[in-house]
Protein backbone atom coordinates (compact mmCIF):
# COMPACT_ATOMS: atom_id res chain seq x y z
CA UNK A 1 0.00 0.00 0.00
CA UNK A 2 1.16 3.42 -0.85
CA UNK A 3 1.84 5.62 1.73
CA UNK A 4 -0.83 7.74 0.59
CA UNK A 5 -3.35 5.43 0.87
CA UNK A 6 -3.15 5.34 4.16
CA UNK A 7 -3.88 9.56 4.28
CA UNK A 8 -6.65 9.54 1.56
CA UNK A 9 -9.11 7.63 3.64
CA UNK A 10 -8.62 9.27 6.99
CA UNK A 11 -11.97 10.56 8.11
CA UNK A 12 -12.17 14.27 8.17
CA UNK A 13 -11.11 15.11 11.93
CA UNK A 14 -7.82 13.94 11.31
CA UNK A 15 -7.11 15.40 8.09
CA UNK A 16 -7.90 19.23 9.55
CA UNK A 17 -6.03 18.52 12.59
CA UNK A 18 -2.86 16.89 10.41
CA UNK A 19 -2.79 18.30 6.78
CA UNK A 20 -2.44 22.29 8.19
CA UNK A 21 0.50 21.02 10.43
CA UNK A 22 2.22 19.01 7.72
CA UNK A 23 1.84 22.23 5.24
CA UNK A 24 3.15 24.14 7.95
CA UNK A 25 6.38 22.20 8.84
CA UNK A 26 7.43 21.29 5.47
CA UNK A 27 6.50 24.20 3.42
CA UNK A 28 6.40 26.98 5.84
CA UNK A 29 5.52 30.04 2.86
CA UNK A 30 2.81 27.60 1.12
CA UNK A 31 -0.90 29.11 0.84
CA UNK A 32 -3.88 28.16 -1.17
CA UNK A 33 -4.21 31.22 -3.79
CA UNK A 34 -7.68 31.12 -2.84
CA UNK A 35 -10.11 30.84 -0.16
CA UNK A 36 -11.68 27.67 -0.15
CA UNK A 37 -13.30 27.55 3.19
CA UNK A 38 -16.99 28.00 1.29
CA UNK A 39 -15.92 24.78 -0.78
CA UNK A 40 -14.59 22.51 2.07
CA UNK A 41 -14.24 19.64 -0.12
CA UNK A 42 -12.27 21.05 -2.81
CA UNK A 43 -10.07 22.48 0.29
CA UNK A 44 -9.91 19.00 1.42
CA UNK A 45 -9.24 17.69 -2.26
CA UNK A 46 -6.56 19.97 -2.50
CA UNK A 47 -4.77 19.54 0.93
CA UNK A 48 -4.98 15.68 0.13
CA UNK A 49 -3.20 16.35 -3.33
CA UNK A 50 -0.73 18.46 -1.77
CA UNK A 51 0.29 16.12 0.92
CA UNK A 52 0.18 13.08 -1.51
CA UNK A 53 2.23 14.99 -4.11
CA UNK A 54 5.10 16.05 -1.61
CA UNK A 55 5.01 12.61 0.64
CA UNK A 56 4.65 10.33 -2.80
CA UNK A 57 6.32 11.73 -5.88
CA UNK A 58 10.31 10.33 -6.92
CA UNK A 59 10.91 14.22 -7.08
CA UNK A 60 10.35 16.65 -4.56
CA UNK A 61 10.79 20.29 -6.32
CA UNK A 62 10.35 23.56 -5.25
CA UNK A 63 7.87 24.31 -8.02
CA UNK A 64 5.41 21.97 -6.95
CA UNK A 65 3.37 24.35 -4.72
CA UNK A 66 2.74 26.32 -8.69
CA UNK A 67 1.14 22.88 -9.32
CA UNK A 68 -0.98 22.83 -6.96
CA UNK A 69 -1.64 26.33 -7.83
CA UNK A 70 -2.67 25.65 -11.08
CA UNK A 71 -5.12 22.69 -9.83
CA UNK A 72 -6.55 25.69 -7.45
CA UNK A 73 -7.05 27.90 -11.01
CA UNK A 74 -9.02 24.81 -12.77
CA UNK A 75 -11.76 24.84 -10.10
CA UNK A 76 -11.92 28.62 -9.74
CA UNK A 77 -12.10 29.09 -13.58
CA UNK A 78 -14.71 26.55 -13.35
CA UNK A 79 -16.61 28.02 -11.08
CA UNK A 80 -16.04 31.39 -11.79
CA UNK A 81 -17.50 30.85 -15.79
CA UNK A 82 -19.92 28.97 -14.50
CA UNK A 83 -19.29 25.49 -16.01
CA UNK A 84 -18.80 23.80 -12.83
CA UNK A 85 -21.94 24.27 -10.51
CA UNK A 86 -23.40 22.88 -7.39
CA UNK A 87 -24.68 19.72 -9.91
CA UNK A 88 -21.68 18.87 -11.55
CA UNK A 89 -18.86 19.24 -8.49
CA UNK A 90 -20.02 16.46 -6.70
CA UNK A 91 -19.00 14.60 -9.66
CA UNK A 92 -16.49 15.79 -10.57
CA UNK A 93 -14.45 15.79 -6.97
CA UNK A 94 -15.98 11.86 -6.77
CA UNK A 95 -13.99 11.51 -9.99
CA UNK A 96 -10.86 12.87 -9.19
CA UNK A 97 -10.37 11.28 -5.52
CA UNK A 98 -11.44 7.88 -7.32
CA UNK A 99 -8.94 5.16 -5.92
CA UNK A 100 -7.95 3.32 -9.14
CA UNK A 101 -8.66 6.46 -11.34
CA UNK A 102 -8.45 9.82 -9.78
CA UNK A 103 -5.80 12.26 -9.74
CA UNK A 104 -3.64 12.17 -6.39
CA UNK A 105 -0.07 13.10 -7.32
CA UNK A 106 1.22 15.95 -9.36
CA UNK A 107 4.17 16.01 -10.40
CA UNK A 108 6.93 17.13 -13.51
CA UNK A 109 7.50 14.62 -15.79
CA UNK A 110 10.59 12.58 -15.30
CA UNK A 111 13.84 14.08 -17.99
CA UNK A 112 13.55 11.05 -20.79
CA UNK A 113 9.56 11.84 -21.08
CA UNK A 114 10.77 15.79 -21.72
CA UNK A 115 9.48 15.42 -25.39
CA UNK A 116 5.35 15.46 -24.04
CA UNK A 117 3.36 17.94 -22.42
CA UNK A 118 1.80 15.86 -19.95
CA UNK A 119 0.75 12.66 -19.13
CA UNK A 120 -1.52 11.01 -16.98
CA UNK A 121 -0.95 7.18 -15.57
CA UNK A 122 -2.82 5.73 -12.80
CA UNK A 123 -2.84 8.62 -9.94
CA UNK A 124 -0.41 10.76 -11.18
CA UNK A 125 -0.74 13.51 -13.81
CA UNK A 126 2.83 14.64 -15.02
CA UNK A 127 3.61 17.87 -16.09
CA UNK A 128 6.12 19.53 -18.65
CA UNK A 129 8.50 21.48 -16.08
CA UNK A 130 9.69 24.01 -19.31
CA UNK A 131 6.69 24.44 -21.83
CA UNK A 132 7.75 26.66 -24.42
CA UNK A 133 6.00 25.64 -27.39
CA UNK A 134 3.49 28.81 -28.54
CA UNK A 135 2.67 28.19 -32.27
CA UNK A 136 -0.62 27.65 -31.96
CA UNK A 137 -1.44 29.49 -29.03
CA UNK A 138 0.60 33.14 -29.58
CA UNK A 139 -0.41 34.64 -26.88
CA UNK A 140 0.19 32.42 -23.81
CA UNK A 141 3.14 32.74 -21.65
CA UNK A 142 5.47 29.27 -20.94
CA UNK A 143 3.30 29.29 -17.57
CA UNK A 144 0.01 29.31 -19.24
CA UNK A 145 0.74 26.64 -21.56
CA UNK A 146 1.62 24.41 -18.60
CA UNK A 147 -1.39 25.30 -16.86
CA UNK A 148 -3.04 24.15 -20.48
CA UNK A 149 -1.91 20.86 -20.49
CA UNK A 150 -2.06 20.40 -16.72
CA UNK A 151 -5.94 21.44 -17.30
CA UNK A 152 -6.09 18.90 -20.48
CA UNK A 153 -5.18 15.72 -17.80
CA UNK A 154 -7.22 16.94 -15.46
CA UNK A 155 -10.20 17.19 -17.86
CA UNK A 156 -9.74 13.56 -18.72
CA UNK A 157 -10.28 12.79 -15.56
CA UNK A 158 -13.84 14.50 -14.90
CA UNK A 159 -15.45 13.80 -18.40
CA UNK A 160 -17.70 11.10 -18.03
CA UNK A 161 -17.21 9.64 -21.81
CA UNK A 162 -14.44 6.49 -21.83
CA UNK A 163 -15.06 5.59 -17.97
CA UNK A 164 -18.84 4.48 -19.23
CA UNK A 165 -17.01 1.52 -20.49
CA UNK A 166 -20.84 -0.84 -19.63
CA UNK A 167 -22.52 1.52 -21.91
CA UNK A 168 -20.02 1.51 -24.95
CA UNK A 169 -19.59 -2.19 -24.78
CA UNK A 170 -23.60 -2.48 -24.82
CA UNK A 171 -23.52 -0.26 -28.19
CA UNK A 172 -20.98 -2.36 -29.58
CA UNK A 173 -22.71 -5.38 -28.63
CA UNK A 174 -26.11 -4.26 -30.08
CA UNK A 175 -24.48 -2.65 -33.61
CA UNK A 176 -23.46 -6.55 -34.19
CA UNK A 177 -26.83 -7.48 -35.86
CA UNK A 178 -27.14 -4.31 -37.80
CA UNK A 179 -23.40 -4.83 -39.39
CA UNK A 180 -24.24 -8.15 -39.93
CA UNK A 181 -27.49 -7.75 -41.91
CA UNK A 182 -25.59 -4.92 -43.97
CA UNK A 183 -23.05 -7.81 -45.11
CA UNK A 184 -20.23 -6.95 -42.20
CA UNK A 185 -19.18 -10.67 -42.10
CA UNK A 186 -15.78 -10.19 -41.40
CA UNK A 187 -15.68 -10.49 -37.20
CA UNK A 188 -11.66 -8.98 -37.38
CA UNK A 189 -13.16 -5.75 -38.99
CA UNK A 190 -11.90 -3.59 -36.32
CA UNK A 191 -15.38 -1.97 -35.62
CA UNK A 192 -15.36 -2.36 -31.72
CA UNK A 193 -11.76 -0.61 -31.37
CA UNK A 194 -12.99 2.30 -33.90
CA UNK A 195 -16.13 2.49 -32.31
CA UNK A 196 -14.26 2.98 -28.86
CA UNK A 197 -11.53 5.13 -30.48
CA UNK A 198 -14.47 7.23 -31.62
CA UNK A 199 -15.65 7.92 -28.12
CA UNK A 200 -11.75 8.67 -27.53
CA UNK A 201 -11.67 11.43 -29.97
CA UNK A 202 -14.74 12.89 -28.42
CA UNK A 203 -13.52 12.86 -25.06
CA UNK A 204 -10.12 14.11 -26.47
CA UNK A 205 -11.63 17.03 -28.12
CA UNK A 206 -13.83 18.13 -24.96
CA UNK A 207 -10.90 17.81 -22.54
CA UNK A 208 -8.76 20.07 -24.58
CA UNK A 209 -11.72 22.78 -25.11
CA UNK A 210 -12.06 22.32 -21.45
CA UNK A 211 -8.75 23.46 -21.04
CA UNK A 212 -8.36 25.62 -23.60
CA UNK A 213 -11.14 28.04 -22.07
CA UNK A 214 -10.52 27.62 -18.41
CA UNK A 215 -7.15 28.48 -19.98
CA UNK A 216 -7.62 31.53 -21.45
CA UNK A 217 -10.92 32.09 -18.95
CA UNK A 218 -8.26 32.49 -16.35
CA UNK A 219 -5.61 34.48 -18.30
CA UNK A 220 -8.17 36.92 -19.35
CA UNK A 221 -7.12 36.67 -22.64
CA UNK A 222 -9.31 36.38 -25.86
CA UNK A 223 -9.09 33.07 -27.80
CA UNK A 224 -7.53 32.60 -31.04
CA UNK A 225 -10.21 32.55 -34.08
CA UNK A 226 -11.08 29.39 -35.92
CA UNK A 227 -7.92 29.02 -38.52
CA UNK A 228 -7.41 26.90 -41.37
CA UNK A 229 -4.32 24.71 -40.83
CA UNK A 230 -2.51 21.36 -42.43
CA UNK A 231 -3.12 18.24 -39.98
CA UNK A 232 -2.42 14.67 -41.96
CA UNK A 233 -2.81 15.61 -45.16
CA UNK A 234 -6.52 17.17 -44.98
CA UNK A 235 -7.08 21.40 -44.55
CA UNK A 236 -9.28 21.49 -40.65
CA UNK A 237 -10.67 24.58 -39.08
CA UNK A 238 -9.37 24.90 -35.38
CA UNK A 239 -8.74 27.40 -32.69
CA UNK A 240 -7.05 24.64 -30.56
CA UNK A 241 -3.38 24.02 -29.20
CA UNK A 242 -3.44 20.22 -30.36
CA UNK A 243 -5.52 18.12 -31.25
CA UNK A 244 -6.84 20.76 -33.90
CA UNK A 245 -8.43 18.24 -36.35
CA UNK A 246 -11.08 16.46 -33.67
CA UNK A 247 -12.51 19.96 -33.45
CA UNK A 248 -14.72 20.20 -35.92
CA UNK A 249 -15.86 16.30 -36.28
CA UNK A 250 -16.69 16.79 -32.29
CA UNK A 251 -19.26 19.84 -33.01
CA UNK A 252 -20.75 18.87 -35.68
CA UNK A 253 -21.52 15.45 -33.44
CA UNK A 254 -22.81 18.39 -31.08
CA UNK A 255 -25.34 19.40 -33.06
CA UNK A 256 -27.32 16.40 -33.56
CA UNK A 257 -27.25 15.75 -29.45
CA UNK A 258 -30.77 17.77 -28.06
CA UNK A 259 -29.89 20.53 -25.93
CA UNK A 260 -26.19 20.98 -27.63
CA UNK A 261 -27.09 23.77 -30.32
CA UNK A 262 -29.50 26.03 -31.03
CA UNK A 263 -29.60 27.48 -34.81
CA UNK A 264 -26.86 30.36 -33.98
CA UNK A 265 -24.74 28.79 -31.64
CA UNK A 266 -21.27 29.21 -31.82
CA UNK A 267 -18.64 26.55 -32.06
CA UNK A 268 -17.32 27.76 -28.30
CA UNK A 269 -21.02 27.29 -27.33
CA UNK A 270 -21.55 24.05 -28.60
CA UNK A 271 -18.29 22.54 -27.04
CA UNK A 272 -19.43 23.65 -23.52
CA UNK A 273 -22.86 22.42 -23.69
CA UNK A 274 -21.48 18.62 -24.49
CA UNK A 275 -18.74 19.21 -21.53
CA UNK A 276 -21.75 20.39 -19.22
CA UNK A 277 -23.41 17.12 -20.35
CA UNK A 278 -20.27 14.81 -20.18
CA UNK A 279 -19.59 16.17 -16.81
CA UNK A 280 -22.24 14.23 -15.41
CA UNK A 281 -22.25 10.56 -15.95
CA UNK A 282 -24.65 9.14 -18.27
CA UNK A 283 -23.40 11.33 -21.37
CA UNK A 284 -22.05 8.34 -23.36
CA UNK A 285 -25.78 6.91 -22.84
CA UNK A 286 -27.41 10.02 -23.96
CA UNK A 287 -25.70 10.43 -27.07
CA UNK A 288 -26.57 7.05 -27.58
CA UNK A 289 -30.37 7.72 -26.79
CA UNK A 290 -30.41 10.49 -29.37
CA UNK A 291 -29.25 7.85 -31.87
CA UNK A 292 -31.61 4.72 -30.57
CA UNK A 293 -35.02 5.90 -31.52
CA UNK A 294 -36.17 2.59 -32.50
CA UNK A 295 -35.07 3.65 -36.18
CA UNK A 296 -32.11 1.53 -37.49
CA UNK A 297 -30.41 3.43 -40.01
CA UNK A 298 -30.10 6.37 -37.37
CA UNK A 299 -28.42 4.07 -35.24
CA UNK A 300 -26.26 2.66 -37.76
CA UNK A 301 -25.60 6.28 -38.68
CA UNK A 302 -23.95 7.03 -35.42
CA UNK A 303 -21.81 3.45 -35.99
CA UNK A 304 -20.83 5.49 -39.11
CA UNK A 305 -19.61 8.44 -37.15
CA UNK A 306 -17.93 7.06 -34.25
CA UNK A 307 -16.15 4.46 -36.89
CA UNK A 308 -14.69 7.35 -38.97
CA UNK A 309 -14.02 9.28 -35.58
CA UNK A 310 -11.92 6.30 -34.37
CA UNK A 311 -9.84 5.91 -37.44
CA UNK A 312 -9.14 9.40 -37.46
CA UNK A 313 -7.95 9.09 -33.70
CA UNK A 314 -6.03 6.44 -34.48
CA UNK A 315 -4.25 7.46 -37.79
CA UNK A 316 -3.58 11.45 -35.48
CA UNK A 317 -2.08 8.88 -32.57
CA UNK A 318 -0.19 7.20 -35.04
CA UNK A 319 1.45 10.01 -36.38
CA UNK A 320 3.12 10.58 -32.79
CA UNK A 321 4.21 7.42 -32.52
CA UNK A 322 1.34 5.67 -30.36
CA UNK A 323 -0.17 2.51 -32.29
CA UNK A 324 -0.10 1.83 -36.12
CA UNK A 325 -1.12 4.00 -38.87
CA UNK A 326 -4.20 2.32 -40.93
CA UNK A 327 -2.95 1.86 -44.18
CA UNK A 328 -4.30 3.48 -46.95
CA UNK A 329 -6.64 5.43 -45.39
CA UNK A 330 -8.14 8.71 -46.86
CA UNK A 331 -8.70 10.61 -43.99
CA UNK A 332 -9.90 13.41 -45.66
CA UNK A 333 -12.87 11.12 -46.77
CA UNK A 334 -13.64 10.09 -42.92
CA UNK A 335 -13.97 13.85 -42.20
CA UNK A 336 -16.01 14.12 -44.98
CA UNK A 337 -18.26 11.24 -43.87
CA UNK A 338 -18.49 12.30 -40.38
CA UNK A 339 -19.86 16.49 -42.06
CA UNK A 340 -22.22 14.70 -44.31
CA UNK A 341 -24.07 11.65 -41.89
CA UNK A 342 -23.82 14.58 -39.10
CA UNK A 343 -25.68 17.27 -41.46
CA UNK A 344 -28.28 14.75 -42.08
CA UNK A 345 -28.77 14.44 -37.62
CA UNK A 346 -28.98 17.87 -36.85
CA UNK A 347 -31.17 18.28 -34.15
CA UNK A 348 -31.90 22.21 -32.64
CA UNK A 349 -34.65 20.54 -30.30
CA UNK A 350 -33.91 21.48 -26.23
CA UNK A 351 -32.96 18.76 -23.97
CA UNK A 352 -36.03 16.39 -23.75
CA UNK A 353 -38.14 17.79 -20.38
CA UNK A 354 -38.71 14.51 -18.73
CA UNK A 355 -35.26 13.06 -19.77
CA UNK A 356 -35.07 10.45 -22.60
CA UNK A 357 -37.08 7.20 -22.44
CA UNK A 358 -35.02 4.08 -20.91
CA UNK A 359 -32.67 2.62 -23.65
CA UNK A 360 -33.42 -0.96 -25.28
CA UNK A 361 -30.19 -1.93 -26.61
CA UNK A 362 -32.15 -5.12 -27.66
CA UNK A 363 -34.77 -4.03 -30.50
CA UNK A 364 -32.37 -3.84 -33.31
CA UNK A 365 -32.93 -7.69 -34.52
CA UNK A 366 -33.94 -7.22 -37.80
CA UNK A 367 -32.45 -4.43 -39.17
CA UNK A 368 -32.91 -3.34 -42.73
CA UNK A 369 -29.94 -3.94 -45.27
CA UNK A 370 -27.62 -2.14 -47.49
CA UNK A 371 -23.73 -2.22 -48.13
CA UNK A 372 -21.57 -1.01 -45.57
CA UNK A 373 -20.01 2.27 -45.61
CA UNK A 374 -16.58 2.45 -46.25
CA UNK A 375 -13.28 4.80 -45.97
CA UNK A 376 -10.63 3.48 -48.05
CA UNK A 377 -8.44 0.63 -48.02
CA UNK A 378 -7.93 -1.17 -44.59
ZN1 LIG B 1 -5.53 13.85 -23.82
Amino acid sequence: MAQSDIFWTYDNSTIKDYFPYFLRENYPTFKFSFNWEDFPQIQDYLTRLMFNSFSNSSQVRSQLPELIHDVEMFFAAGLMSGIFDNNNLPSILNNLKDSRNGFRIVEFLPPELSGVFGNSISNKIQINERMTRHGNSPSLTAEEIRRLYMFHEMGHKILNILSQGSVIQSFIRTIGPILRSKGLSNPDLNYKEFVKDGFWMIEECLTQELAEFLTYYSSQKRRPQFETRRDLGCDIKTNHDYYGIFQMPTINLGKTIRGCSKINSTNEEILINMIKKALNSNFTLELISEYNQGNAQLYYDLFLTLRAMGMVKKQKYASFGIGRPINGLNVQSCLNAIEHITRNNRDLREYPENGYPSIDFNSYQNPPSDSMGSFGQR
